[in-house]
């Protein structure tokens, strides 16, 4: 397996692995676990999402956590944002970078973001252009690149157009987000085969979902395909609304234990995120889903 010799890990568990969570985490715990996440070397945490309370109520204190966080030199805070009010509320709030969201699955899209993926595209053009303008860095997301709840298979052809899109649009970066975690390690590089023809394999992240075991393998998969990004969050936080009982995805730990016995380099402390991992699962008041953090805390409870 020929793996890089560095890697970029973007941690999305006090966003996306909070907004799956049943219960509404305490302000103050959200800023200390991203506070601390920020300071076990990961360059980019995703913070929060500024979209409808209503919607998402776990996320409903977007401005309070993104205001009350201590920004370290060096470390990104991209925030979600659906929309022109979303990045209003993104900029008052201090964001320096967003991230916005389509699908790869026009069924997806028309069901759970409310439009179809051309409608999703043209409004997200209009907050990309507005982000730019205020100087904001732009992370694309593109869901269900590697199958759907509701049509099944997803065309390549399909994650290709929305991908390519998003750049156009003026993303810098986009993720590949194997939502409900059903791809495989081959099709995660073919997929990244075939994007690679009309996109900078460089500018490309992978968000692969573990629903099925299947998280790390693919996403050394994409690895070895030519990606150098990758998006997990510490102690597997996030289930998947759409394939009940499942888990979320890749845990960073996970992730960083396979890349350190690899000798790849991530800036990240493999033990500092095992003790953050421990630490959110005390205030949650369940074992994390992570493999690598359950076996490194049943020895060492205090990480
Ligand atoms: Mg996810």
């Amino acid at each position: 397996m020929q793996l890089p010799e560095r890697v970029r890990i973007v941690e999305v568990g006090p966003r996306d692995g909070l907004q799956n969570e049943p219960g509404i985490v305490p302000t103050a715990v959200k800023i200390a676990f991203i506070d601390r996440l920020a300071a076990t070397g990961l360059e980019v945490v995703e913070a929060t999402s500024f979209v409808r309370a209503d919607l998402v109520p776990q996320l409903a204190d977007a401005a309070e956590v993104l205001t009350g966080i201590t920004p370290r030199p060096g470390v990104r805070y991209p925030v979600l944002v659906a929309n022109d009010r979303g990045l209003d509320r993104a900029l008052e709030a201090g964001a320096q970078e967003i991230a916005v969201f389509a699908s790869a699955s026009e069924p997806f899209s028309e069901r759970n973001l409310g439009r179809g993926i051309d409608d999703s595209l043209e409004r997200f053009g209009g907050v990309i252009r507005r982000a730019r303008r205020h100087d904001l860095r732009v992370r694309g997301y593109v869901s269900m690149v590697c199958g759907c709840p509701y049509q099944g298979e997803v065309p390549t052809e399909d994650v290709a157009r929305v991908t390519t899109a998003l750049f156009e649009l003026g993303c810098d970066e986009v993720s590949l987000g194997d939502t409900i975690g059903v791809g495989t390690a081959l099709q995660v590089q073919e997929l990244i085969e075939v994007l690679s023809r009309t996109v900078l394999v460089d500018r490309l992240a992978v968000h692969l979902h573990d629903t099925y075991g299947q998280g790390l393998a693919n996403t050394l998969a994409a690895f070895e395909a030519g990606v150098r990004i990758a998006d997990t969050s510490a102690g597997g936080l996030g289930g998947c609304p759409f394939a009940a009982g499942a888990t979320g995805n890749l845990a960073t730990e996970d992730l960083l234990y396979a890349l350190e016995g690899s000798g790849v380099h991530t800036g990240v402390d493999l033990s500092e995120v095992i003790s953050v991992t421990g630490w959110m699962s005390e205030q949650l008041g369940r074992p994390p889903v992570s493999r690598v953090a359950r076996a490194v805390l049943a020895r060492n409870p205090d990480g």
